[in-house]
């Protein structure tokens, strides 16, 4: 009897607070369901370097898709508390919003989530000395930043996704007067 082909999906991330759990090339799946595919609503956006280049200005495309990092306390959006979405620069898809972000006072946009779990991926990244879990946009698979845990932020996940402002394009939102 054949084994069941190899959809394995052991689902490797922890969603569980406070952890930023295992990380592989693609922990954004949930699937559990059996034979229809799941309709993912996730638009997978795909271009060529050259395409990325033209798009983007230089310090754009050095982050976003070269894994660059803008000096801290640089950024745009390093103290931005105004309400409002952040999008991807690269594609537009959302990522983060203002309720999940807060001072971390590191020099960078910090929240200690996205805004849905599966709008960003998470990497193992051997770049330098120490080994650091790196964000990409779960849409377009550009670098955003890094991700660390267990710092000891008063936040309700203890993680802190270290975003390049660069990374990121914010469209503030109304202010709800009353409710
Ligand atoms: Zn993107």
């Amino acid at each position: 009897m054949p084994d069941l082909i190899g959809r394995q999906q052991p689902s490797p991330r922890s969603t569980a607070a406070g952890s930023v759990g295992v990380v592989s090339e693609n922990v954004s799946t949930q699937q559990t369901q059996r034979d229809q595919p799941a309709p993912s609503s996730r638009r997978k956006v795909v271009k060529s370097d050259e395409q990325w280049r033209a798009e983007l200005d230089p310090a754009e495309y050095r982050v976003l898709r070269r894994a660059g990092t803008e000096r801290a306390f640089t950024g745009e959006y390093t103290d931005t508390t105004q309400p409002g979405v952040y999008y991807c620069r690269a594609c537009g898809a959302e990522l983060f919003r203002s309720e999940q972000k807060f001072a971390s006072h590191c020099g960078w946009p910090s929240f200690y989530a996205p805004s849905e779990q599966d709008n960003v991926t998470l990497h193992r990244d051997r770049s330098t000395f120490m080994e650091r879990v790196e964000v990409r946009c779960g849409s377009c698979d550009s670098h955003l930043g890094h991700v660390f845990s267990g710092e000891g932020y008063a936040t309700p996940t203890d993680d802190r996704f270290c975003i390049n402002s660069v990374a990121l394009r914010m469209e503030p939102l109304p202010a709800h007067p009353g409710s």
